[in-house]
């Protein structure tokens, strides 16, 4: 957006790779050959998301687009395990809405104070100390770490709140965000003051307090993308109730019930949802007003829609605290602000299985490696039964059970990948 106010971003995030295991045999002075000893890999840094009250845009995401938190140390001899790598944690403004780059799914809204781990930091690989069995005194392998899951993700802000101000530039939107909280939103007599949403805390009662978004004038033609005001409506979404501020003055020559309409059609272009929510219409700059008759037209055009009618003076502050009480008392009968479910569904990455595989043979333990392997390996939660069978599937497919049939698996020997290790069952 031309003026700064930045409320979406792709960016690419990567957790840490697992460090690997180490081979190593404890050596000492008249000690010929000691057992294993090698340490393991420490765990990969995982991509955390914390909400940070104190931002209010993307802006940060605007030059900064790649993430990476670091990656685990390998194993030591000595039984000595590899550091951990550090995760990396991205502060975002609250109601910041994470979806995938690719379908645009909405993996995580966040709007609560809850860390929330984006991508899992690999696991480390098993030194050869974990490998000594009674048959297998010597183990002269160790396990590689697993790589890192990474994303790319679309940041879109959504903000927060429980009132949107709508209505045409210098209504007096902001003039009534600034009397009624304590935000500071630019005011002046020129239209298109307010470059980006404002949020005003607003308290009614002891204990009773709403959230209020002021943003920019909707323009006629708005919801079509013409200039100003369309990227903005999407931050009113999520408000459970607007409040629509019409100019009565009539000093800008401008007729109240037409723009009144002229609102409600933008409304309705942009998502006819939005439209239905709730709606108090407020007529202000009454303290200006020319002509008498005309407040009581709007009035009744208002009320005949159906709609609650208000009428104030911002800058006089009469009408505001019946406003903001009446609006208290609505919203106390409104569902709360909507949290949006997430969409997303992981699929395991496709993973091209015509490289052949690296199968070493040791004792009574077949060893697996190979890239896609790993790659596969990474994406699947083993704590998951649905995510194993598929595990389970991809293996049979990619013909690895039928080579090491061929090359003289026997039952209950050791298949060995990574950091699983299951017994081979024809
Ligand atoms: P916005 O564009 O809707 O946010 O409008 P602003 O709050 O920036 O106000 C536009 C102009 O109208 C400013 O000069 C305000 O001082 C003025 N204004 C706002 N409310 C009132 C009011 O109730 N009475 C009078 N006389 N002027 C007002
Ligand atoms: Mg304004």
């Amino acid at each position: 957006m031309a003026n700064g106010f930045i409320d979406k971003a792709r960016i690419t995030v990567r957790a840490g790779n697992g460090g690997n295991g180490a081979v190593a045999f404890h050596r000492e002075k008249y000690i010929a050959a000691g057992g294993p000893d090698g340490g393991d890999g420490g765990n990969g840094g995982s991509i955390i998301l914390q909400v940070d009250d104190n931002m209010s845009t993307l802006m940060d995401f605007r030059y900064k687009r790649k993430y990476v938190a670091t990656n685990g140390v390998d194993g030591m001899s000595g039984r000595k395990s590899g550091k951990d790598g550090q995760s990396l944690t991205i502060r975002v403004p609250r109601g910041t809405l994470v979806r995938d780059a690719e379908t645009g799914e909405i993996i995580k809204d966040m709007s609560d104070s809850e860390p929330y781990v984006l991508c899992k930091g690999g696991r480390g690989g098993w030194g050869n100390q974990h490998f000594a069995t009674p048959t297998r005194q010597v183990p002269r392998f160790a396990k590689a770490g697993l790589p890192g899951e990474s994303h790319d993700v679309i940041l879109e802000l959504k903000l927060l709140a429980d009132v949107g101000l709508v209505g045409f530039p210098n209504v007096g939107k902001s003039t009534l965000l600034s009397v009624v909280s304590k935000a500071h939103p630019k005011i002046a007599n020129y239209h298109f003051t307010t470059l980006y949403p404002n949020l005003g805390v607003v308290y009614v009662d002891e204990g009773v307090s709403f959230v209020m978004a002021d943003i920019p004038g909707i323009i006629e033609g708005a919801s079509e993308g013409a200039g100003l005001g369309h990227d903005f409506l999407r931050h009113i979404d999520r408000c459970r109730l607007l409040v629509h501020l019409v100019d009565v003055s009539g000093s800008e020559g401008r007729d109240p019930i037409e723009d009144f309409e002229a609102i409600n059609a933008e409304l309705q272009q942009y998502s006819p949802d939005l439209a239905q929510r709730p709606q108090i219409v407020v007529a202000n700059k009454t303290d200006l007003l020319m002509d008498q008759a005309q407040l009581d037209a709007f009035r009744a055009h208002v009320e005949e829609a159906g709609f609650e009618f208000f009428a104030m003076s911002a800058a006089t502050h009469q009408g505001t605290r019946e406003l903001v009480q009446h609006i208290g008392h609505m919203l106390s009968a409104l569902p709360p602000v909507v949290v949006y479910e997430p969409e997303y569904v992981p699929r395991p990455a496709e993973v091209d299985m015509s490289e052949p595989l690296h199968i070493e043979h040791e004792d009574d333990v077949w060893l697996v490696e190979g890239p896609w392997l790993q790659r596969l390996m990474a994406n699947i939660n083993f704590s998951d039964y649905e995510s194993r069978l598929y595990f389970d599937k991809q293996l049979r497919q990619s013909g690895l059970f039928d080579q090491l049939e061929q090359m003289g698996i026997q039952d209950g020997e050791t298949v060995s990948m990574y950091d699983l290790e299951f017994e081979y069952q024809r």
